[in-house]
């Protein structure tokens, strides 16, 4: 039977994780410039529509500092994005910024939470995350975690690791995580924690940043290794497109999960029905 690899991508896409804040220490601006983005709210919507994705979540980026982006800075780019953008509020490992988080997402309708493991020495089991953890699972609201990879040198991949999240999600089962980056390097730890575990997602933003010697020959890598992360889970039914905007751009990350080989169905439901379903139930 022929899977229908080649057809073009069903109509529509929602992007599971955006950055932008409009602040001129955005540690992401070299992304941008990289990409050859002026890394706007105007320049995201317009690249949105024109490639046609439908929404997506904005999530803080990393400043000079090392601190997110403020909440509130996320929260006022989202009401001005036409309905287009939804806020995921980033939590820091202190008890200050978690109340302070939970009683954002009690006054704004919010998409989920960010935890920045990695960019933070902090494990997801610490202690201090459990009042978080307790608001969203009664909010049914998702937790996204940042794992792999930091877009700075000193980041901890010791703490970024995605197998990090096991203890995690067998302790918490009722709540909703999701891998960012597909752990990437480690894609078949996260694929085996999506497989185990019913409450754990993954999304496919920020693996492609351009630059190196060999950048055909990763996309080919890239779309290999999500292929074979469905291949190890038997589906892609908790597989989210996204993007990462500015690390990596629509052109990029759209094509990395055309070129994957599984099914036309399964790319349209990593494209877009996925993140529907998890984050507006
Ligand atoms: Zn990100």
């Amino acid at each position: 039977m022929n899977p229908g690899y080649a057809r073009p991508m069903p109509v529509g896409a929602f992007d599971s994780h955006i950055h932008c804040s409009g602040l001129p220490d955005d540690l992401l601006r070299p992304y941008a410039k990289l990409n050859g983005l002026s890394y706007g709210l105007e320049e995201l919507i317009g690249l949105m529509r024109r490639h046609r994705v439908q929404g997506g979540l904005l999530l803080s980026p990393p400043l000079r500092d090392g601190s997110p982006a403020p909440n509130e800075t996320i929260l006022e780019l989202c009401s001005r994005s036409g309905g287009r953008l939804f806020p995921v509020l980033t939590a820091e490992p202190d008890a200050g910024s978690i109340s302070r988080c939970i009683a954002l997402a009690g006054d704004n309708r919010i998409a989920g939470f960010k935890v920045r493991l990695g960019y933070r020495p902090v494990y997801p089991t610490d202690p201090v995350f459990d009042p978080l953890y307790d608001f969203a699972e009664e909010r049914r609201l998702p937790v996204l975690f940042h794992t792999g990879d930091t877009a700075v040198p000193d980041g901890s991949l010791e703490h970024a690791r995605p197998l990090n999240l096991d203890v995690l999600a067998n302790r918490r089962k009722k709540l909703k995580m999701v891998v960012c980056h597909f752990g990437n390097p480690w894609f078949m730890d996260t694929a085996e924690l999506v497989y185990k575990h019913p409450n754990v997602y993954a999304d496919t933003s920020g693996l492609f940043v351009r630059g190196g010697r060999y950048d055909e020959e990763y996309a080919r890598y890239l779309a290999r290794r999500l292929s074979e992360a469905v291949y190890h889970i038997g589906n892609a039914d908790k597989i989210m497109f996204g993007t990462d905007y500015p690390v990596t751009t629509y052109s990029d990350a759209l094509r990395i999960v055309r070129m994957m080989k599984i099914s036309q169905e399964d790319k349209g439901k990593i494209f877009y029905s996925n993140a529907k379903g998890l984050f507006f139930p």
